[in-house]
């Protein structure tokens, strides 16, 4: 039987507003970054990933996320090439910055409102950045590596997508992934506990068990810049200048995370029993009745609402509607401020320069 007969006799099983929910091949694929919005609140995953439903526009902290390390990737190879981030390499890696920001910010009369994530604030950052870490020494083994690796005997696997796996001399392999911030706040705690950290140590530690590479994974280093707006001098009421500054412009800071084999086995458990919640709640949700009060499926994690700046289905809750009812009414569209959409590791995945399968 082909996919496309699978896919028609599956799709006859649903329907009325269960039709809208069945079959997206987006949804069948996971990585870290579903995986934490389910731990983060199960009813904001069921919007963004069984739905679709997504903040219309550009999203700036994403654009800026990419192409900052678009620029990170060029003076990584400049390194590796040359011994050292020259001034050219500079120049280059902001040619790619450039190159990414403008896909999501094509006009440039937008940039000076996205403040410290704008191109000069990337440039000043890139500038701060090749001075700081100007002793730099590693060979790049390869970037934006990506594939899937599998978390149970059950043919559960997650999707990855790696920045840079270098070597560096006296400690082995190190992951290098580039983080933007706009706080320094516990960043140890943050991105220790990393899920999507764990899948990596977890994806590379296959691969060189597979591979004839000799060596040991030492760990992740987030490579994390805080972007802030630059210190300027202020004028005081007295007439004067004070050289005020405006937060303390951007910080640098390499967070190293070094996991043992129990912390492994502790994120394969944490990885198995959201993976089997996802699938309780999915066919839950084929039980789901729009014309109930409430749904059930995928509840609630009201804790959640206010991280990053506040959740943006937050008036989707607030009107305490059943979801599926709003299924209903709206069809194949997406509530006003919404649009339709799916992230699917996979779709990315295929830009990646290396590919590993494991
Ligand atoms: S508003 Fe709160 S409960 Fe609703 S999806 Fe967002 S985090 Fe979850």
């Amino acid at each position: 039987m082909s996919d496309n007969d699978n896919n028609r006799d599956r799709s006859e099983e649903c329907s009325g507003p269960h039709s809208l929910i069945c079959y997206e091949p987006a949804r069948e694929i996971i990585d870290s970054s579903k995986l934490t919005d389910y731990q983060t609140c199960p009813r904001k995953f069921f919007f963004a990933h069984i739905l679709g439903w997504r903040p219309s526009g550009s999203n700036i902290h994403l654009t800026f996320g990419t192409a900052w390390h678009k620029a990170k990737e060029h003076l990584r190879w400049a390194l590796h090439l040359e011994g050292n981030y020259s001034p050219l390499a500079l120049q280059g890696a902001f040619k790619h910055f450039m190159a990414a920001y403008s896909v999501g910010y094509p006009e440039p009369r937008s940039w000076n409102d996205n403040a410290t994530k704008s191109p000069i604030s990337a440039y000043r950052g890139l500038v701060q950045y090749v001075a700081k870490y100007k002793r730099d020494k590693f060979k790049v083994v390869f970037t934006e590596v990506a594939g899937t690796v599998p978390i149970n005997n059950d043919g559960d696997h997650i999707w990855f997508k790696i920045d840079s796996l270098v070597e560096e001399k006296d400690k082995g392999y190190v992951i290098y992934d580039d983080k933007t911030s706009s706080s320094d706040y516990a960043l140890q705690e943050k991105f220790g506990m990393s899920f999507q950290f764990g899948t990596y140590i977890h994806a590379i530690k296959c691969y060189l068990g597979l591979s004839e590479r000799m060596g040991h994974l030492a760990g992740v280093v987030a490579d994390v810049v805080t972007f802030r707006t630059a210190p300027y001098n202020k004028l005081l009421k007295s007439g004067k200048y004070s050289s005020v500054v405006n937060g303390k412009g951007h910080t640098f800071n390499r967070i190293p995370i070094i996991k043992n084999s129990a912390q492994i086995n502790r994120w394969g458990n944490e990885a198995n029993s959201v993976v089997q919640d996802m699938k309780r709640d999915k066919l839950a949700l084929l039980e789901e009745d729009p014309s109930d009060l409430n749904m059930r499926a995928y509840q609630c994690r009201t804790t959640s609402c206010s991280d990053y700046g506040g959740c943006p289905y937050y008036n989707l809750c607030w009107q305490a509607k059943n979801p599926m009812k709003m299924v209903e009414e709206l069809g194949t569209t997406a509530p006003v401020g919404f649009e339709r959409s799916f992230w699917n590791p996979e779709e990315d995945a295929r830009d990646s320069r290396t590919w590993m399968e494991l």
